[in-house]
């Protein structure tokens, strides 16, 4: 085929190109075309911490074409890249609607290294209060120590959100949806809006809601986060995280990568983008039974208050319905009793495990006030916003009916706060 007719073709090609697929078909076929090899339906696992050249003009190509911008498809050096952890990426960047993706080690590695890569000294961050515990440690602490400061709003006060932007030094408006544990949905339209108006980046931590029930990309938001440990990765097995964003800043921080070392390894790679390809099923059956879960806690008599962005209950119900898909696998709520009386309601669950973590096929049960807040007192957990009694439930892929028996019996075997109320009330007269 002569070059004139290749053009063409590959223009007919790309007016011909069918719209953006949904995003289950993409969890299943992004980015993974260009990578096949041996004729192997998987991405193969490149086990290999270094990549050789043939000879010395076979080194030189490939060194110019890095420094003076020619193709090359071929790496150097395993902390600078690997043709496992590309095809994950590139299928990550789709699944988000950016335009591509750089993954890191954990979650954290992604988020300390974004913020290390961007912010300089003398600059300042607005944060909101219900973000992930490491992520506001990080900006209060250790970034204090390179003279960034960070400024804490509420959650949902986006007048205090656009106060708190100080002129030629507020560099970056952080934010989490759905946040841990009260699953607060950030407005994004609105912090796009108050960032647009200041000139200053956007970071939304989406490792709750999953790309399936929400793109913040697609809103404006310029830097995606996701813990790719959680529903990414879908299987407890293994700890990455990824930021997904514009072209040229996510090579900016590859780059940077390359410094700060938090590299990806292929194998986890691997198990990353094996776990992607069920993402929809997974996240679907999982948003269908954390709403029914929700839905039965909130007519329990044994149970306070729900917090699940599904509920009309919930205060941001109406963000929630106009800006996700689907409310996610997580639900948080307060059992009526102590300390005492929670935890052995959670110990007498026979479905879910006590861990930390969530978005994988096994339901999750925690108590924050003895995970995060263990080592503080009662009210030092009140002034916090944390009850003794507060329970973080992260359902897996089990069936809806099992749990909620489960639940069922467990709320059963602890004692009815309604009716000793009514004996104490009694007794007294
Ligand atoms: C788990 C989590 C992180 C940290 O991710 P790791 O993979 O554990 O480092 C960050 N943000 C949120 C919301 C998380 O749930």
């Amino acid at each position: 085929m002569s070059s004139t007719q290749e053009n063409i073709e590959q223009a007919i090609q790309r007016a011909t190109r069918p719209t953006p697929q949904g995003p289950s078909t993409r969890a299943v076929h992004a980015g993974v075309e260009r990578r096949k090899a041996y004729s192997a339906l998987n991405t193969p696992i490149v086990q290999s911490a270094t990549f050789t050249f043939k000879d010395t003009a076979d080194l030189c190509d490939f060194m110019d074409a890095k420094l003076y911008g020619g193709h090359t498809d071929r790496e150097e050096y395993g902390r600078y890249g690997n043709p496992s952890v590309w095809a994950v990426e590139e299928r990550l960047a789709a699944l988000d609607g950016a335009e591509d993706a750089a993954l890191y080690s954990s979650g954290m590695g992604a988020v300390t290294s974004l913020l290390l890569t961007v912010l300089k000294a003398g600059q300042h961050i607005v944060m909101t209060d219900d973000c992930y515990r490491r992520t506001r440690q990080f900006c209060r602490v250790f970034l204090a120590k390179f003279d960034i400061e960070t400024s804490v709003v509420p959650m949902g006060d986006y007048e205090a959100m656009e106060a708190a932007i100080i002129p030629e030094r507020t560099r970056f408006i952080i934010s989490e949806t759905p946040t841990n544990p009260y699953l607060r949905v950030a407005d994004l339209q609105k912090i796009v809006d108050i960032a647009k108006r200041h000139r200053v980046l956007t970071l939304i931590d989406s490792t709750f809601a999953s790309p399936i029930n929400l793109r913040p990309y697609e809103w404006g938001i310029d830097f995606v986060l996701h813990s790719a440990t959680k529903y990414l990765g879908g299987h407890n097995d293994v700890l990455a995280g990824v930021i997904c964003g514009e072209a040229g800043r996510i090579k900016a921080l590859k780059d940077s990568r390359g410094m700060l070392g938090g590299v990806v390894d292929p194998q986890a790679a691997f198990l990353i983008e094996r776990g992607i390809k069920t993402l929809g099923i997974r996240v679907q059956q999982q948003n269908a039974t954390a709403l029914k879960v929700a839905r039965f806690l909130e007519s329990h008599p044994k149970i306070d208050r729900v917090y699940y962005p599904g509920l009309p209950s919930h205060p941001d119900h109406e963000i929630a319905v106009r800006q996700m898909s689907g409310f996610g696998g997580v639900v948080s709520f307060e059992v009526a009793g102590d300390l005492q009386t929670t935890s052995e309601f959670i110990d007498r669950c026979r479905i879910p495990y006590i861990a930390p973590s969530l978005g994988g096929v096994e339901s999750l049960i925690e108590q924050p006030a003895l995970v995060s807040f263990y080592e503080l007192s009662t009210a030092e957990r009140m002034a916090v916003g944390i009850r003794d009694n507060l329970v973080r439930f992260a359902v897996g892929i089990e069936d809806a009916d099992d749990i909620i028996r489960d639940l069922d019996s467990a709320l059963a075997g602890i004692p009815d706060r309604k009716l000793e109320r009514e004996w104490e009330h009694r007794f007294r007269d």
